[in-house]
């Protein structure tokens, strides 16, 4: 009799409670990155705040009493992880997929739902870009794909709501692939994301200055067109700036005195972001932050608002040394408006990083020799050496294919080069990875080039010991990759 009433109770008490929902990063072999449609592997060992469950997060909290399990980030292996999810028991999992990892997360999602086979399973990723019906229907055990982590969608359907959109989905065992919004600028609300939930855990990103740090993006998508980006492709809408200034006095609350600004382009449209640095420097905690911008976007009355609301260090595309190179992907940027950027960047004391694309289809030893030149002109502080790869859905794979350079079939690829995705027109995959290599040692085996960093981070970088010890761990996990490849 006691044993029914003591059931009874926790029955109640469970029928009180909202269901749970696991935000899942699936274990892996390497650190990778599957967030933002654009999966890769951590060239160092940094991971950030996967931006799709973050935004998440703030729609699914309405419904649901949310888990987090990153794998990767709390290096669990697919059994560890496996536990750990069925020990909370989710009724729903949005789990991360990438194409970088795409060979170790099917295998790993089928076991999952073979664990716990009432759970509704939903993914998220870059490779589900491309044949949508297909791979549904190639994956049995799971109930739809999301395509646009920013909207209601998921919530929507979860409630029951027949008319959303930017979903894949198994309906009475039909997959339909809902069309897919491409917004153009226009502004979107989304409820304040669970960032309780990120911010204590071990992520790490290497251009942060505090360990603890939360990432925060202000609009989703970008409206530039470079043709091997798949942000090119997302269409751009924006956030209300009050919504945002409140996450950031939220996050103030919680302590967060360090942000990563996750938009692909900060700075546009220019008025909107003077009156969100205008609103930062107004909250009542500072913040340091680090963002990725345009060089060509950043003239000084700019700077200086951003200097002053607490931005320390600028993610800039330097990408090619090469005008043709960077006309031929649609860059809409000229050298010199690029180099004057970084000089401009460096003259506030702010610290910068230069994206560098090698292996484009026309990529040769002398305009790989150009871009090394450019670079050491532009002296940022840090260089970050991709490898051009035909990620789903841009005009860049489209190109890739017209030109053979890749087979239809092709889809494991990662831009830090390991291995290189694909060839150009002259050279070999082994020779675009060993222009990467040459490229890396170029840039951090300088003589003097770490003395600088040590003096500049006493000079200018406010000496904060916590940034010194992140500089060296991402520095050495940078040296020992380098010296595995
Ligand atoms: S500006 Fe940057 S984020 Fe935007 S499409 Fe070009 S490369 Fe991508």
């Amino acid at each position: 009799m006691r044993f029914h009433a003591e059931a009874q109770r926790r029955q109640e008490g469970e029928e009180g409670r909202k269901k749970r929902l696991v935000l899942l990063n699936p274990p892996g072999r390497k650190v990778y990155l599957r967030d933002y449609f654009c999966s890769k592997v951590s060239q160092a060992d940094y991971i950030h705040h996967p931006i799709d469950l973050v935004f998440l997060s703030g729609y699914l909290k309405e419904d649901y009493e949310l888990e987090l399990v990153d794998a990767i980030v709390d290096k669990l292996n697919p059994a560890q992880c496996l536990q750990r999810i069925e020990r909370i028991g989710p009724q729903v999992v949005v789990g991360l997929i990438g194409s970088v990892s795409y060979d170790e997360d099917v295998p790993f999602y089928r076991q999952l739902a073979e664990a716990i086979p009432a759970a509704r399973l939903f993914l998220v990723g870059d490779v589900l870009i491309e044949r949508r019906r297909q791979r549904l229907a190639e994956m049995p055990f799971v109930e739809g794909f999301v395509h646009d982590f920013s909207s209601a969608d998921l919530l929507g359907h979860l409630r029951g709501d027949s008319k959303v959109r930017n979903l894949t989905l198994r309906r009475q065992g039909v997959v339909e692939a809902l069309p897919l919004e491409r917004p153009r600028g226009q502004a979107f609300r989304l409820p304040r994301p669970e960032h309780r939930l990120f911010v204590d855990r071990p992520y790490r990103y290497p251009f942060v200055r505090r360990s603890r740090f939360a990432t925060v993006m202000t609009d989703f998508g970008c409206p530039y067109r470079c043709s091997f980006c798949v942000m090119s492709t997302l269409g751009w809408k924006q956030r209300p700036v009050g919504d945002v200034l409140d996450e950031l006095q939220d996050l103030g609350r919680m302590g967060v005195r360090e942000l990563f600004f996750l938009d692909q382009t900060f700075g546009i449209p220019r008025s909107r972001c003077l009156e969100l640095l205008a609103g930062m420097r107004q909250l009542a905690d500072r913040f340091g932050w680090v963002c990725f911008s345009r060089p060509d976007l950043l003239d000084d009355a700019l700077l200086s608002q951003m200097k002053s609301a607490g931005c320390h260090t600028l993610i800039l595309g330097l990408e090619s040394g090469s005008q043709q190179l960077l006309d031929s992907v649609c860059k809409e940027a000229r050298k010199e408006e690029v180099l004057q950027g970084f000089r401009r960047c460096s003259s506030y004391g702010m610290r910068t990083v230069a994206t560098v694309l090698l292996g484009l289809p026309r990529e040769t030893e002398e305009t790989f020799q150009q871009t090394l030149e450019f670079l050491r002109q532009a002296d940022p502080d840090f260089a970050s050496f991709n490898v051009a790869v035909p990620r789903a859905g841009t005009p860049f794979r489209e190109e890739a294919l017209k030109l053979g350079l890749i087979d239809e079939d092709f889809e494991v690829m990662d831009q830090s080069g390991n291995p290189v995705a694909m060839p150009t027109l002259t050279l070999s995959r082994g020779q675009v990875a060993a222009l990467r290599r040459r490229a890396v040692r170029g840039f951090y085996g300088r003589p003097g080039y770490w003395r600088k960093r040590l003096t500049r981070w006493v000079r200018h970088d406010g000496a904060l010991l916590s940034d010194l010890r992140i500089q060296l761990q991402q520095g050495y996990r940078l040296l020992c990759n380098y010296l595995a490849s």
